[in-house]
């Protein structure tokens, strides 16, 4: 039996593809962006999130620790990442969720059993099920064993790439997609290394490859301050975009900084705490892009201002 790594299901999703859907997290992620929004999604292990803020200060964790990674200090938990073995009996300790186990092993039976409950949603607004993560083409059977599977009970599919893989992977999976939907952060091959722990050669190879494909794809560039925030950046990928036949949007995504405090419950190292760019900021880049004569969207904005 197939199974894969799960961080959440979300059902009612609005923002990844059309109509209503259901959008299902997986584990793991080839990249490392600081500013990642889902940082629980890029180590592909199960981990332990510690929310200390949500301490209630009851103990009940202490002593369901089986392997002496908690003691008690000034009447709160301590926590030793180094002792723990993620074994997550902490987590079923705790009434006050300040302690969650991340990264659920699942079967595609058991994902498509939550799929399923809203079909008759994806059905009425022309929704479906969108796989995320993470980097869903890094779980490629369960990937491909969910799609298959939608396909099959009729259910429009969607994922959402960073397409860092070679082309072949690419095209195995496309005769199962109705969407697909790919990150381009950069065009610059060096800061898109130094900022994302690898190059972009492949993905923008994958992009003229799939230029060529049938598939509607949305294109989507998280606009980071100090990273990718200049009129020169953001019309450097819009011209990657122009003469893409199948491009149905360019979506640009302002920065948010929720993925900060989500490291720190990780204890990952990298935090950096940004201001978001101002929303006539946004709509001056945007405009950049429409020279380009292409659809642009701002994520979030009505219709209007799309
Ligand atoms: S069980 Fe949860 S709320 Fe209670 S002390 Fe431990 S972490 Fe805090
Ligand atoms: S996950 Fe297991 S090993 Fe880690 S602190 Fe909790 S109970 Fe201890």
């Amino acid at each position: 039996m197939i199974k894969g790594i799960v961080t959440d299901i979300q059902r009612f999703s609005v923002h990844d593809g059309d109509g209503i859907r259901t959008t299902v997290f997986l584990k793991g992620c080839q990249m490392h962006c600081f500013w990642c929004h889902n940082p629980e999604t890029i180590s592909h292990k199960q981990e332990l999130q510690v929310n200390t803020a949500a301490c209630i200060g009851c103990m009940a964790c202490l002593s369901s620790c089986p392997h002496g990674a908690l003691s008690k200090v000034d009447g709160k938990p301590q926590y030793s990442r180094e002792r723990c073995k993620v074994c997550g009996s902490c987590a079923l300790a705790c009434y006050a969720q300040a302690r969650l186990l991340v990264g659920k092993s699942m079967s595609v039976d058991e994902v498509m059993a939550e799929v399923m409950q809203d079909k008759a949603f994806y059905d009425n607004s022309g929704g479906g099920v969108t796989l995320s993560g993470g980097e869903p083409l890094l779980q490629m059977e369960f990937t491909m064993d969910i799609l298959r599977r939608c396909r099959q009970s009729g259910i429009r599919t969607a994922i959402e790439t960073n397409m860092a893989w070679p082309w072949e992977r690419i095209a195995t999976v496309l005769p199962l997609l109705d969407i697909l939907m790919m990150d381009i952060k950069l065009i610059d091959p060096v800061r898109h290394k130094d900022t994302t722990g690898i190059g972009n050669r492949q993905i923008l190879d994958n992009l003229r490859r799939l230029s060529k494909e049938k598939i509607p794809v949305i294109v989507r560039t998280p606009v980071i301050p100090g990273v990718n925030d200049t009129p020169e950046d953001i019309g450097a990928i819009a011209d990657h975009l122009r003469d893409m036949p199948n491009l149905l949007y360019f979506e640009l995504l302002k920065y948010h900084p929720l993925g900060t405090g989500k490291n720190r419950t990780l204890g990952i190292e990298n935090a950096r705490i940004l201001t978001p760019p101002p929303d006539e900021f946004m709509h001056m880049l945007a405009e950049v892009a429409r020279q380009r004569k292409i659809n642009v969207r701002i994520a979030g904005e009505s219709a209007k201002h799309k």
